[in-house]
């Protein structure tokens, strides 16, 4: 343990390649002689495992090798097996949550989340496939995947819920050179106004290099598609970048908003993120919304836009058009009666 920090401490500073400033972090397995090993090539094969395990744990982290760990490196290489076959099979499928105007309470937007339906293993939260998806490095052709059924279905949405703008998740492995032509070819092959597409993108973004994510952001938002930062808050981002960089929208966490009625630190946390958002004219959406008074005290609090079950859980295409509509109708009746 000791090695690894002094490893960690040693590279926790940028330093500069070729006029760029690169940050590593170290992911360590360690495997201990002679209970994990009797020979160096079993040492090194059993910490290779603890350090996978390590690097799934996230940036910066180190793992002792135990036994039960060889069972959890099987389990996720079937994992990768069937998510693999599951692109090729069309087993994925995106279910939509309306995204609602605080003030009136009608859908403005819908989030488009992606739901893998395995025959084998039923369903599988996204929490646990879609990292999984960015170390396999499949991320890119599922994303595009994401991104033309949204927008696809969206068009579609649009003869009777006009103006309705759907907003997509986007990994920021996505983000690379190709990105802008792969969403080009999307808005022409859809035929979606691009005003009415939104992206979700996490602070992690900003750990790339800042004049790249700059000149992406600006690109898109010229040809009229918005930008939501996505769980902020909870990244590694500094302020900065809400100075530099071209958005539109915070998403405040639902991490943040969670049984906020006995927390004063969150109450604190979420009133600033309004504050400043406001400031900086930058809309707000709350995700994870479940009862009135955290509604209410988001309405005091000047939050603009608000998501979670209290209005509706993420739902197939069509219960979601249906869920829209009877909204509507149940609005129409109620103000003429
Ligand atoms: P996220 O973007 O923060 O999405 C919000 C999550 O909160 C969703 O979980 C949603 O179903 C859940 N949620 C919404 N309202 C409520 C509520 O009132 N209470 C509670 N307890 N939960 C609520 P989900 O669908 O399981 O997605 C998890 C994460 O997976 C997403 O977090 C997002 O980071 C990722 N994800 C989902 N679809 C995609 C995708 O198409 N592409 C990428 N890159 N990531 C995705
Ligand atoms: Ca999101
Ligand atoms: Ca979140």
């Amino acid at each position: 343990m000791r090695v690894v920090t002094r490893l960690q401490s040693a590279l926790a500073l940028p330093f500069t390649l070729e006029d760029k400033s690169v940050l590593l972090s170290i992911s360590a397995g360690i495997a201990l002689y002679p209970e994990n090993g009797s020979c160096a090539a079993e040492l090194m094969d059993n910490a290779d495992v603890a350090q996978e395990q390590a690097k799934l744990s996230g940036q910066n982290h180190y793992t002792f090798y135990s036994s039960d760990l060889n069972k959890t490196a099987t389990d996720r290489l079937a994992l990768e097996e069937d998510l693999r076959y599951a692109l090729e099979a069309k087993e994925f499928e995106l279910y939509y949550q309306p995204k609602m105007d605080i003030r009136n309470q009608t859908a403005v937007g819908v989030e488009a989340l992606l739901r893998w339906n395995s025959p084998a293993r039923g369903f599988v939260s996204p929490m646990e496939f879609i990292p999984l998806c960015e170390q396999m490095g499949i991320i890119k052709p599922l994303g595009e995947w994401v991104l033309e059924s949204a927008c696809q279905q969206a068009k579609a949405w649009h003869s009777e819920m006009p103006e309705l703008k759907v907003s997509v998740n986007v990994s920021s492995l996505q983000l690379d050179k190709d990105f802008i032509d792969t969403v080009k070819a999307v808005i022409a092959k859809s035929g979606l106004d691009p005003k009415c597409l939104d992206l979700e993108i996490t602070e992690g973004i900003f750990l790339e290099n800042k004049c790249m994510v700059s000149e992406l952001f600006s690109e898109l938002r010229s040809m009229g598609i918005t930008i939501s930062i996505d769980d902020f808050g909870t990244g590694y981002s500094s302020l900065s970048y809400l100075r530099d960089l071209p958005i539109d929208t915070l998403k405040i966490d639902r991490s943040f908003l969670m049984n906020i009625e006995e927390d004063d630190t969150s109450k604190a946390i979420v009133n600033s993120i309004i504050t400043l958002a406001n400031g900086l004219h930058l809309n707000t959406v709350a995700e994870g919304v479940e009862d009135v008074a955290l509604l209410n005290f988001l309405i005091q609090g000047g939050c603009r836009e608000v998501q979670g079950y209290l209005f509706s859980p993420p739902l197939p295409p069509e219960a979601l058009s249906q869920w829209v509509l009877d909204v509507e109708a149940w609005r129409c009746h109620f103000s003429f009666t």
